[in-house]
């Protein structure tokens, strides 16, 4: 636990479900007070504000497309009116389609990149207005992936997605670092979470993805969580413009591990 956290006000976006509502939790550990964002899944949204208070913390729910102004400006009122404030915001939101990409229609990619690229713009804009225009100190973590850095074959818009909130999160980090906000991206690997759901329920394609890591397993949404809550929290005070990657080292070239090459 880190105890600078007790009190502090969060937005986490894509928060009904996996990794979302993992952080969700772990800041209700913390004692904090969370905004969690869904897009059409208010049960999944209920369960992960009644683990929040189950832990301590508080918590508001909020319908809100995380693609459109209004929405991102919607999560931020909601932080105001409901905890009087905001300091951690997290653009966790994410989605993927699969496709060849000579058959990937135009509406697809912009699916895609709407939310995980734009959506990331967009959360990361209102934050820093916030941010600048009360002279307040922030702190932005966006959800990368190792697809920042590894190309992914049939991905394409995700991993462009994602290498651009790669840069866009330098960038912002750099622009902002003397106004006293930290911006960090996080880089999960392959997390058991429903975005995986399908592909792990087909032991074949399970038992591909763990060769893939170098440590033998697929990690928890839960260590996600975790290296989210020690970015948001002063024990990262020097921090800044970083991907954490928390992958049991899927980015460490696993092809290589034999000596081989
Ligand atoms: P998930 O599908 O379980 O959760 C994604 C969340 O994003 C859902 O709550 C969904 O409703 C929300 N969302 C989608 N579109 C939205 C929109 N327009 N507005 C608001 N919310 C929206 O997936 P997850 O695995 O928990 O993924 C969370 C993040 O972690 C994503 O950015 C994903 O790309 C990233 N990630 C996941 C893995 C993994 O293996 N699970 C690996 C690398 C990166």
């Amino acid at each position: 636990m880190y105890t600078d956290l007790n009190g502090k006000v969060a937005v986490v976006t894509g928060g009904s479900k996996g990794i979302g509502h993992a952080i969700a939790k772990r800041f209700g550990q913390e004692k904090m007070s969370v905004v969690i964002n869904y897009h059409s899944d208010k049960a999944g949204a209920e369960s992960a504000a009644k683990s929040v208070t189950d832990e301590g913390g508080k918590a508001a729910i909020v319908q809100a497309d995380i693609s459109t102004e209004e929405g991102a400006k919607a999560l931020l009122d909601a932080a105001v009116e409901n905890f009087g404030g905001m300091d951690i915001w997290i653009n966790n939101a994410g989605m993927e389609i699969k496709s060849p990409t000579h058959e990937l229609s135009l509406d697809d990619w912009n699916k895609v990149t709407a939310v995980d690229q734009t959506g990331v713009f967009l959360g990361s804009k209102v934050a820093l207005d916030y941010f600048v225009k009360n002279n307040k100190k922030g702190n932005i973590i966006n959800m990368s992936s190792v697809h920042e850095a590894i190309p992914w074959p049939t991905f394409a818009s995700y991993a462009a997605a994602k290498g651009s909130v790669k840069l866009f999160t330098k960038t912002i980090a750099m622009e902002y670092a003397n106004q006293n906000v930290r911006v960090n991206a996080i880089g999960p690997g392959a997390i058991n979470t429903p975005i995986n759901a399908e592909k792990f329920a087909d032991k074949k394609q399970y038992d591909k993805t763990v060769s893939m890591v170098p440590m033998n397993r697929i990690g928890t949404p839960e260590e996600v969580a975790a290296g989210a809550a020690w970015l948001a929290s002063d024990e990262s005070s020097y921090v800044t413009g970083i991907t954490l990657f928390i992958d049991g080292g899927m980015t460490l070239y696993p092809a290589f591990k034999d000596g081989e090459g």
